[in-house]
């Protein structure tokens, strides 16, 4: 009868930064409504965050902050195949052949350690990027909760490929390159704000990225819950039409509790304070740019938006990880460049920094930004407007949401992509002063509210939230009968 009381999940976050974190704060929402949590991380992603916890601050990392909260959530690791020191980043396809080919077996020696031991799990919770989630709920006879970091349209696109594939969109060596207009709960999209590796463009479609995608969507569909970080009023039409096909809730955006103030740290690199200098600055007077813990930009788009910066006047704060050009060129900047944004004390470089923190200073006004979700789902938080630079994956189908639906950015550069220090420069001043600052405030403040009010009491996330809970206990119920 207890264990009715307490649901024991199994939760494998996917090994990136940016699955993990949300993923954690899926996990304590859990906790909290009364599940007992495993949560899985590889050796390599725990000894990052934990790292980065323990490196002289003091702080917690995002780990301990959860377990002194008194929450049932057990930490746990297994190898993705890499030695520690493997430069994951650096050897991409070598990282994600080890995801589809080693990991598996390591995560069954888990769950299969897991479920013939004492404990009671019922429940085994996945990224939806992973490959396996069906066939190891099946062998164990657990129920498979999907569990997607990146707005629902970009989700329903992947699960539609076969759609893509058969109207000629992706998959042939001409690729049509009109409108797509018959996904289900998608009104219409352009193959140029597909996901990279769905884009008319991309070539080579047989990359490992695209086996995995093609094993991970088919894998999806057979799972018994799909939770989506994304807000049901900002892609009603698409979540419903998922939900027609399997149970889907839009619980997001899914962030601790003290949004800003939870001092944990999140990262392999160490975090600069950014607050006393914001506080020298006016309100709104800040650019932040950032792009994220994983993607890379290159050299000469760095170099471009380097004079940008300058030439526009602006404050900022730029994020530059020594690895965002590659982990062999630590020194991407220009030379002088951060000498003379400090002089004129106009600028910050960092390594990385609290981003919500500086997101909620209201010094800042506006956000560049590689379009992560998560950086996506912050800024609109804190009603920062963003100037978007797309990089790879989902962060141009994140664009369309972004500029063309939602109306709460602009675009980084119009066309093709190729940066220019010039145009850089204008597209910073558009979106900091003047008639389209004010109304990208504007607009921002009202996806802010749908956001807040999503979250509060009876809002449609925390109601989306308490059904999947109400729902997925039925089932346990039903299966330990
Ligand atoms: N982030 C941060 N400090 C930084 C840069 C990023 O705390 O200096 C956090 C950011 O708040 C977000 C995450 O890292 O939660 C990045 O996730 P996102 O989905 O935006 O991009 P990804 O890293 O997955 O490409």
């Amino acid at each position: 009868d207890e264990d009715r009381k307490r649901p024991h999940a199994i939760f494998f976050p996917y090994p990136l930064q940016g699955h993990v974190i949300p993923a954690v704060h899926f996990a304590t929402k859990l906790a909290s409504a009364g599940f007992t949590i495993t949560f899985v991380n590889t050796h390599f992603v725990h000894h990052q965050i934990s790292k980065s916890g323990a490196d002289g601050r003091g702080g917690d990392d995002i780990f301990t902050a959860s377990r002194k909260a008194g929450l049932d959530i057990r930490y746990e690791t297994i190898s993705d195949g890499f030695p520690l020191g493997f430069d994951r980043s650096l050897n991409h396809d070598q990282f994600w052949e080890g995801a589809l080919h080693v990991l598996p077996a390591h995560v069954e020696e888990f769950v299969e350690r897991k479920v013939s031991s004492k404990e009671k799990v019922s429940v085994l919770i996945a990224d939806t990027f992973f490959v396996w989630p069906s066939t190891v709920a099946k062998k164990y006879n657990l129920l498979y909760v999907s569990f997607w970091t990146e707005p629902a349209l970009v989700l329903t696109i992947y699960y539609h490929l076969h759609l893509l594939r058969s109207h000629g969109h992706f998959g042939s060596q001409d690729n049509r390159t009109d409108t797509i207009d018959y996904i289900p709960g998608v009104r219409a999209v352009e193959p140029t704000d597909l996901m990279s590796y769905l884009q008319p463009s991309c070539k080579d479609t047989s990359s490992i990225c695209h086996r995995i995608i093609d094993k991970a969507f088919d894998d999806v569909k057979r799972a018994d819950f799909i939770i989506i970080n994304t807000v049901r009023e900002l892609e009603e039409e698409t979540i419903s039409a998922l939900h027609q096909t399997q149970p889907t809730y839009a619980i997001g955006p899914i962030f601790p509790t003290g949004f800003i103030d939870s001092p944990v740290a999140t990262s392999m690199w160490p975090e600069s304070n950014c607050t006393q200098w914001l506080d020298s600055k006016p309100p709104g007077s800040v650019l932040y740019v950032s792009f994220g813990s994983y993607a890379h930009a290159s050299k000469p788009a760095i170099h471009e938006i380097a004079r940008g910066l300058l030439q526009s006047g602006v404050n900022f704060i730029w994020v530059v990880r020594p690895d965002i050009v590659s982990s062999d060129d630590p020194d991407p900047l220009p030379v002088g460049f951060e000498q003379k944004a400090r002089e004129e004390g106009r600028g910050l470089v960092v390594v990385w920094c609290s981003q919500n923190k500086v997101l909620s200073h209201c010094a800042v006004g506006g956000f560049l930004t590689h379009c992560g979700w998560n950086s996506i789902l912050e800024s609109i938080w804190c009603g920062v407007p963003l100037l978007c630079f797309p990089l790879y994956t989902d962060q141009f189908t994140n664009r369309k949401l972004t500029v063309d639906d939602w109306k709460v950015g602009i675009n980084l550069c119009d066309g093709d992509w190729v940066i220019r220090g010039e145009e850089v420069s204008k597209k910073i001043d558009r979106l900091m002063r003047g008639e389209t600052a004010e109304d990208l405030r504007v607009k921002i403040k009202k996806v802010k509210k749908v956001l807040e009010d999503a979250w509060a009491a009876g809002g449609s996330s925390e109601t989306g939230f308490r059904q999947f809970v109400e729902d997925i206990e039925v089932k346990i119920n039903q299966k330990s009968k």
